[in-house]
């Protein structure tokens, strides 16, 4: 078994130590036997999406988002198709809010790639801080860093969690991100993955699905460390609930 990951403009959205999440995938995979080939996708290049399995897009700020947008107009149809036919995406903070409709930033209107039929808008107040959500897709809470100007309205969409602790997508501490067919949408960085190795395996298991036809389980890698941190997390998030931001 083999992954292809095509990781979306890593000159351009690549904040917060979002690479990690691409290690992360990387290295579950190898330390399985599976392999995996990473294709860095430069800006302004054709994509060719039938050779891809999973799809990775970082956060960026609001300059480097308008960069990429004019970029990603180019491919928006075949990223569209990519996702209606069940091609796994994680898209962070930046990435999220460009799978949107538009972005509205405090002096333009960034058009998205309309994949998914939602939109963002500034705030000047940043939403800045660790946060924590329960979600229906891995049995952990799923924790990491927010820190974003743009406010996401998903309307009917589902979301990828209840926020427990934290702003979460317009600030409000209700909910975050979103999760659409094999697409998740996320302001989490932390970066996400190597905190939430469920989210990790979530994905690689949905790609390989998607390539080889049946369900796949990875086995299980020793997430001890990984467990430990993210329950005290939990944890120094329930000492400050009621408190204000959680920093
Ligand atoms: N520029 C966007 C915002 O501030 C996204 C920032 C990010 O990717 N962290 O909302």
């Amino acid at each position: 078994m083999k992954l292809v990951i095509g990781h979306f403009y890593p000159e351009l959205l690549n904040l917060y130590g979002d690479r990690g999440n691409l290690s992360c995938l990387r290295m579950r995979l190898q330390w399985r036997g599976i392999g995996v080939t990473v294709v860095p996708l430069a800006a302004g290049e054709p994509v060719d999406f039938s050779g891809l399995d999973l799809v990775l897009m970082g956060g960026g700020s609001d300059r480097e988002q308008e960069l990429a947008c004019g970029f990603l107009q180019k491919i928006k149809g075949e990223f569209y198709r990519y996702v209606e036919e069940g091609g796994t995406v994680l898209a962070v903070c930046g990435g999220y809010q460009l799978l949107g409709e538009y972005y509205q930033t405090r002096t333009k209107k960034l058009k998205g790639l309309g994949i998914l039929g939602i939109h963002t808008t500034w705030e000047p107040a940043r939403l800045v801080g660790n946060i924590i959500l329960d979600s229906g897709l891995c049995a952990d809470a799923i924790v990491g860093f927010e820190n974003h100007g743009g406010r996401t309205w998903i309307g009917d969409y589902e979301p990828l969690g209840r926020v427990r602790l934290g702003l979460g997508n317009t600030g409000d501490g209700a909910w975050e991100g979103i999760h659409y067919k094999n697409v998740i949408g996320t302001y989490l960085h932390g970066p996400l993955l190597p905190k939430n190795p469920q989210i990790c395996d979530l994905l690689l298991e949905t790609a390989l699905k998607e390539k080889y036809g049946s369900a796949v389980r990875l086995s299980p890698l020793p997430d001890e460390l990984e467990q430990i941190a993210g329950r005290e997390m939990v944890k120094r998030g329930r000492r400050r609930q009621g408190r204000g931001l959680f920093h």
